[in-house]
């Protein structure tokens, strides 16, 4: 008998459609609760793990100072205490980023799960085997001998997705999941008792799988190019794919099929700079290192050789995601992002792969020359132009928005400008690399769909990607994993609940 039909010979309380971070908390909850679970993952095994497989394990959470931290993070060395200032990141705090950054549109109810929930989960992660470690070098810089974090992104998953993963497929392997491997769903069986399983194809043969509950937890639509120009615009067809190539948007159509509620920035996507040369679509082997976050240290110009975003508006955090679809509409889709040595050290490591599209010359006359596609006289006046017009009586400091900024350009820089005159100077090709997209599904308090009247729908469930009505224009780094953990395991709790209550 083949797996798929030894499965639907036992008796599934849950389905869950994915298997990347929020499929598996969703797993992992809903067998914590007593439930029988199956994962459907319509990868190969070797490219499981969806977008999450990709991420280098940026994990927002609140926290009210070190003693929280030390609950996730228990292993810290004594001297390396001494030398790390975490800082606090309230609730407050958590709340005012999420609402600034998504221009007060985010879904009040959502974000107040997502916040209110993040430290327990954190905690809960954690617990399951998911290891921590201090950000250092990526939200916070060595200044007088203390790191001091700037923006509450204490904490990354030590050894990022991979790791992460490894851990939680550990766990749903300690509660007997079966993950079935090159299964896509494709449409979901329902009636008058709400959603009662799903159609899956295995082995080039269509199988309907019943359960109590379906969980889709399988991505936004960031991997399919009709669905991304039809959505996202003009010229989002041509985007570079950050992760998998597997979240073609099949999940929002399964749902959208029976009637559930689209919700949430539809023509919206996260989107950060990525190497020009990059394939198509995320490479395992890289993982997230095409990303060149750096730019509020540097300069960003175009084919004209012109500035065209505030490069230190704010920090990377909490610009990346949106300046990312900005290089979409320069002229060719690509920019340059230029740096001199008094910077080249705060560099994040993506910087010094091999893989990486790179120009030097120990003049801008010589670095103008190997720009690819940039015009060199437009490039030189723009930058004659910022060094003369920044205010280098304020002190550069990385750690804060230093106020170091231009004055009299059309785009000024608002903080750490400063002049290109310390050679060589090293330049970056970059164009729009999509991450995930903003749109998606309603869902209740209990991550449970709503129809388009607003009632839920019975047996149907979602989260990660799949959820819309948390991210507008913009987004904070380190949330994603977050809210799939937060918004998985109510999934998961939640089915179980309901189908064991039955
Ligand atoms: C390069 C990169 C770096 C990132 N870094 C960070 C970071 O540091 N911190 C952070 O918080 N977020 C980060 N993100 C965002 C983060 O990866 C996502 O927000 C999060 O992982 C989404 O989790 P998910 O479970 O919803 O989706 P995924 O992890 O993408 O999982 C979806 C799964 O569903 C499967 N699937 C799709 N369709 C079907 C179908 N029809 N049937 C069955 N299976 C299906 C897919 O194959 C996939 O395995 C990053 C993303 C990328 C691409």
């Amino acid at each position: 008998m083949s797996e798929i039909e030894a499965i639907k010979g036992d008796k599934i309380d849950v389905v869950v459609v994915g298997a990347g971070n929020a499929a598996l908390c969703a797993a992992i909850s809903a067998a914590e609760n007593g439930a029988r679970v199956v994962m459907l993952e319509v990868a190969p095994i070797e490219s499981r793990g969806g977008n999450s497989h990709f991420t280098g394990g940026a994990f927002r959470f609140a926290f009210n100072g070190v003693e929280d931290i030390l609950k996730i993070y228990p292993d810290i060395a004594e001297e390396e205490l001494e030398n790390i200032d975490f800082g606090t990141y309230t609730e407050d705090q958590y709340f005012d980023d999420m609402f600034n950054l998504t221009q007060y549109r985010t879904d009040a109810d959502l974000v107040e799960t997502l916040v209110k929930g993040s430290f327990e989960t954190a905690q809960w992660m954690h617990k399951q085997g998911v290891k921590m470690m201090p950000g250092l070098g990526r939200q916070a810089y060595k200044v007088d001998g203390k790191f001091r974090f700037w923006g509450g992104l204490a904490l990354h998953i030590s050894g990022g997705g991979p790791e992460m993963l490894a851990a939680l497929y550990a766990k749903a392997d300690s509660y007997g999941i079966k993950i079935l491997y090159e299964t896509p769903a494709v449409e979901l069986i329902h009636g008058d008792d709400g959603v009662t399983g799903v159609r899956a194809r295995h082995e080039g043969k269509m199988h309907n799988i019943s359960a109590g509950a379906v969980i889709l937890a399988c991505g936004s639509y960031e991997s399919n190019a009709e669905m991304r120009a039809r959505y996202l615009g003009p010229g989002w067809d041509l985007a570079k794919v950050r992760g998998t190539r597997y979240n073609n948007g099949q999940g929002l159509q399964m749902a959208l099929d029976i009637g559930a509620r689209p919700y949430g920035h539809f023509s919206g996507a996260h989107a950060v700079a990525w190497d020009t040369n990059a394939p198509p679509y995320g490479d395992l082997t890289i993982g997230d290192q095409f990303q060149k976050h750096n730019y509020p240290y540097g300069l960003v110009v175009n084919a004209n050789g012109e500035r065209f975003l505030d490069e230190g508006l704010d920090f990377h955090s909490h610009t990346y995601a949106k300046y990312g679809g900005e290089i979409l509409k320069q002229p060719g889709m690509f920019a340059w992002q230029i740096f001199d040595q008094k910077t080249i050290h705060l560099l994040r490591s993506e910087y010094r792969i091999r893989r990486v599209t790179k120009a030097v010359g120990d003049t801008l006359e010589e670095l103008s020359t190997k720009l690819d596609g940039v015009d060199s006289d437009g490039f030189l006046k723009t930058m004659r132009e910022f060094n003369a017009a920044c205010r280098t009586d304020i002190p550069f400091d990385p750690n804060v928005k230093d106020g170091r900024c231009t004055e009299g350009l059309v785009i000024n820089k608002s903080n750490w400008a400063n002049p290109f005159d310390s050679p060589p100077f090293e330049a970056f090709a970059v164009t729009t690399g999509v991450t995930f997209t903003f749109g998606g599904v309603k869902i209740s308090h209990d991550a449970q769909i709503e129809d388009t009247s607003g009632n839920t729908i019975r047996g149907l469930y979602a989260c990660g990607e799949m959820v819309g009505g948390l991210f507008y224009h913009n987004y904070a780094s380190g949330t994603g994993l977050m809210s799939g953990a937060v918004f998985g395991r109510k999934a998961g709790t939640a089915a179980a609940r309901a189908v064991l209550s039955n």
